[in-house]
């Protein structure tokens, strides 16, 4: 059998567990039944659903300290939007805006931007500091998920 997919409800943040995906028929969350995205498409996260989000989550949660100023993390974009689509449901790919949440920029002690940070069971795992191809991407959550 293989482990239930996981996917995060963008409108009540609940975590809903999926064994199967039927094709053309959206599934909707079991908490508050809106239409569930299961693309894979990075989680817009906010300062109020961060620590439910990254402490929550059954899998490992990917979130990209970024903003809308910063060329290189537009730059990246497409290849983080990719790596969600990859891994989505074993893996939640997730955005955070330091404009809009500089609070928890600065408790991660975030330099720079975009730095992605890994979390597990709501620690940080590891980081990865300045934009990344798709491949530096998925070596660094092989690396990172290697030594989980
Ligand atoms: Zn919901």
């Amino acid at each position: 059998m293989p482990s239930p997919l996981v996917f995060r409800c963008d409108r009540c943040g609940a975590f809903n567990r999926l064994s199967l995906l039927v094709p053309g028929r959206a599934p909707i969350c079991g908490k508050c039944k809106a239409d569930l995205d299961v693309s894979g498409h990075p989680a817009a996260l906010t300062a109020e659903s961060f620590d439910a989000t990254t402490s929550g989550s059954p899998v490992p949660v990917l979130v990209d300290f970024w903003a809308g100023w910063c060329g290189p993390c537009r730059a990246m974009a497409p290849a983080y939007e990719e790596l969600g689509r990859t891994h989505a449901g074993q893996l939640l790919v997730a955005k955070l805006d330091v404009d809009a949440a500089p609070e928890i920029a600065s408790r991660f002690r975030i330099q720079g931007i975009p730095t992605v940070l890994l979390f597990r069971g709501g620690r940080e795992v590891d980081r990865a500091v300045g934009a990344r191809s798709l491949p530096e991407l998925e070596r660094f959550i092989r690396a990172a998920t290697l030594v989980i």
